[in-house]
């Protein structure tokens, strides 16, 4: 593991800065963790520790508060370490390594006639990008919804998130008839990482890894996927020219495979009607355009099923999700896989979903969220999912 020890902290934002704190030019770059969209809006920010002091001093001469909110990202990471299952078993409530997450979802398949094993295709380094196809079998031009996690290396939460909602689809091991009633209706897809090298090189080197591994400068590796999708990509709205930075968005569009091989899924299954793109954190339900602040035209009917999901997900935890746009909401970010699903693909109902939590562990999730936000998101899907079957008649 390479030294991360650092200091994660909330800022609060002033008409007079801009979302990225430019003014202030550390080298290494700085690690955004959030950044704000109105004023007065937090964006969080990590500084390694030698830094900080005049980064505060910086940002304090600009009349900007700062916190200290996770003093030290290292101990909080090594604490979460310890309770990682280092046996290499699979575990729904464990963040496994990929290798076991394939493995399990080749013997889900063997076990159960509903499930299907597929492989998109293979990362840089040479890993599977699997999927799973979730279908009764039953009935013909059935609608589709597919989720995938893990585009971004660290956020494990999205990774165990899209595998608890394999679980319980494939296994219902409470006997919901919701389940079965959804499965009368759609087939479904699930690809749990779609950046296998970025996540094992966060589990094996660095825990804060976003992008994939492709080496892309002496020095510099990877290219952040979700700037790199084709549909009104442009490293200068939201991402990077700069190969040593974390929203590196490629050197041009699709410039990288594992990007490919999800366009590639994206458009060619035309039964697609619904896209969640899983990532942590923030707890948002957010829909296109990340590009533009000009709304789809039917962005109305993506606002509906969204609010349904986050009345379902605070009824689970009472967690709050916000719904809306995602550059009104979060922060504009073009090349964004959701775009590229809605905009490119005709996949209407297409979301980036931010799980828990809202900064208290930031992208370092504890083993003891696996579960929770399994549960609390996974009764948002079904919520999202019932309504979109009564609101598109099908
Ligand atoms: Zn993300």
């Amino acid at each position: 593991m390479l030294s991360l020890s650092s200091t994660a902290s909330k800022f609060t934002s002033k008409s007079h800065l801009s979302p990225k704190p430019t003014m202030v030019k550390p080298d290494p770059p700085l690690d955004i963790w959030k950044s704000p969209r109105y004023l007065n809006e937090t964006f969080d920010v990590r500084v390694d520790p030698e830094q900080i002091t005049d980064f505060v001093n910086d940002i304090e001469a600009l009349g900007l508060k700062a916190n200290h909110w996770i003093t030290d990202v290292q101990k909080l990471i090594d604490e979460i370490s310890t309770g990682r299952d280092r046996r290499a078993t699979f575990s729904i409530g464990a963040f496994n390594d990929h290798a076991s997450i394939n493995a399990y979802l080749d013997s889900l398949a063997s076990a159960n006639p509903h499930v299907t094993v597929h492989t998109m295709g293979n990362s840089y380094e040479g890993r599977a990008i699997k999927y799973v196809k979730i279908s009764n079998n039953l009935g013909v031009n059935k609608k589709a919804i597919y989720a995938d996690g893990g585009i971004h290396a660290r956020e494990w939460l999205a990774v165990t998130t899209v595998l608890y909602f394999i679980d319980q689809i494939a296994n219902n091991p409470s006997r919901d008839r919701t389940i079965d009633a959804l499965l009368g209706k759609f087939d479904f897809y699930f690809a749990p990482v779609v950046n296998p090298d970025g996540y094992e090189y966060s589990r094996s080197h660095d825990r804060m890894w976003r992008k994939n591994r492709r080496p892309v400068i002496s020095g510099c590796h990877g290219v952040d996927l979700n700037r790199n999708f084709a549909y009104h990509w442009n490293p200068d709205n939201g991402g990077s020219r700069n190969p040593c930075e974390e929203v590196h968005a490629g050197t041009h569009a699709t410039s990288e495979i594992e990007t490919k091989h999800l366009q590639n899924f994206l458009c060619s299954h035309s039964n697609l009607i619904a896209y969640l793109n899983v990532h942590t954190y923030g707890q948002y339900w957010i829909y296109p355009w990340g590009y533009t602040p000009i709304l789809p035209a039917d962005y109305r009917d993506l606002d509906h099923l969204g609010r349904s999901a986050a009345t379902a997900i605070r009824h689970t935890h009472g967690r709050t999700f916000t719904v809306g746009e995602d550059t009104r909401v979060l922060y504009a970010a073009a090349g964004g896989a959701d775009d590229y699903a809605k905009g490119a693909c005709g996949v209407k109902y297409s979301y980036t979903v931010e799980l828990r939590d809202t900064g208290l562990h930031g992208f370092v999730a504890p083993t003891s969220y696996i579960i929770p936000a399994g549960e609390e998101t996974f009764a948002g899907f079904k919520a999202f999912a019932t309504e979109l079957v009564h609101y598109e008649h099908l």
